[in-house]
């Protein structure tokens, strides 16, 4: 029979709770630190705008999202996919549901009660948690913690880092980890904001008038430096100096790496996605009568307001006043942007702890019975409960490679293995 080993989990958020579910299921005993006085804050967060968990379609689709880290997750998310983390949630007594856009909400949209019940049955299982503790330093079975004045050692058998990234710092997860991983010889790439708004320069007009307006039912096209074109249609706000919104998040990795790597990126709007441009054009062939252009603009295509100002911000006097050029302007409106958001106020990061890193278990190559998982991992995904499902994923595969570390390290003492 294997005797009972230690782990400890470093992060009370999504990915470390699932590791600290599956470890302490296997047999092993649990105890969660967290740098915060209470668990998943940033969970809690992601539940009051409506806690979308995870998505429903295809698993071939789902697991594209994760761009070109898709392979790596896969050993992850195919083990812990939509519909297991679906049952998982229906097996803590909160119903879920797809809604129209294929997403999947708790019944409730909440994750208050979801984090309660499973809270509960944690403690009921024998996981400890030690909240109020941040980790300062670690090497291969040990870690320091820091707990007001006071600085603890602690020793276990396998440890689970799970962090977070960097996004929201005031919920918990601040990135300091990348210091103390970097110190022992671990490779990250650096967090950057993923799921975030983007800087353009507004005109002193556009910013005084319509900072804050919603620009509904557009649609966007980015072409990407290989030329592939990435398309989708939704709605965003318009900020005092730039974009915000669900429809720009999804373009946020695009938009990213293009001002990485030229100092710019340039998008271009639909403003009237359901309308080809021959049949904008034949309406705008339409008599003018004596309205003014802005008058002109509503009564022939319906353009107004902050769609409107968008095109005088964009658009020169000859490309307003002729026809053709106005059509094509109104498909594709070319907007720049300059900067990122900052990471604190983007929903979540890209970088962390690379996949050279760590081995299939998400196991440190450097430093073996240390294992990572979450969104503190080099991966990053559009909103739509992909970044949830990849934390419980993770979290389940790392606990699963703690397990098997576990069992083949039991007959050798622990001294010999540091
Ligand atoms: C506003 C908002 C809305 C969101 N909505 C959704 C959504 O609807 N769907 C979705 O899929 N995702 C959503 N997300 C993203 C999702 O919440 C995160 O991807 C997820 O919480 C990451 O889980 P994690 O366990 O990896 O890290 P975290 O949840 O960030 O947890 C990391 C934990 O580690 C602790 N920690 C960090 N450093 C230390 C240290 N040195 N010592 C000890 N403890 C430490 C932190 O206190 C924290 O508790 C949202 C995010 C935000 C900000």
């Amino acid at each position: 029979m294997q005797t009972q080993k230690t782990v400890i989990v470093v992060g009370a958020g999504p990915a470390g709770l699932m590791a600290a579910e599956a470890i302490c299921a296997a047999g092993h005993k649990v105890e969660v630190y967290d740098a915060k006085p209470s668990a998943c804050r940033k969970f809690l967060l992601a539940g009051v705008g409506g806690m979308n968990i995870t998505h429903s379609e295809p698993y071939d689709d789902f697991i594209q999202r994760y761009y070109d880290k898709a392979q790596w997750l896969d050993s992850a998310v195919s083990q812990f996919n939509a519909d297991a983390l679906r049952q998982w949630i229906h097996g803590l007594g909160i119903e879920t549901f797809v809604g129209s856009s294929g997403r999947v909400f708790p019944a409730d949209m909440k994750a208050a009660p979801l984090l309660r019940n499973w809270l509960k049955r944690l403690r009921e299982a024998g996981v400890l948690f030690h909240m109020k503790h941040r980790l300062i330093n670690l090497d291969q079975h040990s870690l320091e913690f820091e707990n007001g004045d006071c600085k603890t050692v602690v020793q276990a058998d396998a440890i689970v880092l799970a962090m977070g990234g960097a996004s929201w710092p005031k919920l918990g997860s601040d990135g300091a980890w990348q210091k103390i991983l970097s110190a022992v010889g671990v490779f990250s790439h650096p967090l950057q904001s993923a799921n975030c708004g983007f800087y353009s320069q507004w005109s002193e007009h556009l910013q005084q008038q319509y900072a804050g307006s919603p620009l509904k039912n557009i649609g966007f096209c980015f072409t990407t430096s290989q030329g592939q074109q990435i398309q989708r249609k939704g709605e965003c706000i318009l900020s005092r100096d730039g974009m915000e919104g669900s429809l720009i998040y999804a373009f946020s990795k695009y938009l990213r790496d293009a001002i990485n790597q030229t100092g710019q990126a340039k998008l271009l709007i639909d403003l009237l996605p359901n309308h080809t441009e021959q049949q904008i054009l034949k309406k705008l062939q339409l008599k003018r009568d004596k309205d003014s252009f802005s008058k002109y603009l509503k009564r022939s295509v319906g353009l107004s307001g902050v769609k409107a100002a968008m095109l005088y911000e964009c658009c020169n006097k000859e490309q307003l006043h002729n026809p053709q050029s106005l059509a094509a302007s109104i498909k594709a409106l070319p907007v720049s942007f300059h900067k990122v958001n900052p990471i604190e106020e983007a929903i979540s990061s890209a970088g962390g702890v690379c996949q050279s890193s760590v081995d299939k278990h998400l196991m440190l190559t450097v430093l073996p019975g240390i294992f990572c998982a979450g969104e503190m991992l080099d991966w990053e995904a559009p909103t739509g409960g992909y970044l949830l499902t990849a934390c419980f994923a993770t979290g389940r595969l790392a606990a699963q490679g703690v397990c098997h570390y576990l069992q083949s390290t039991s007959n050798i003492p622990v001294q010999s293995l540091i």
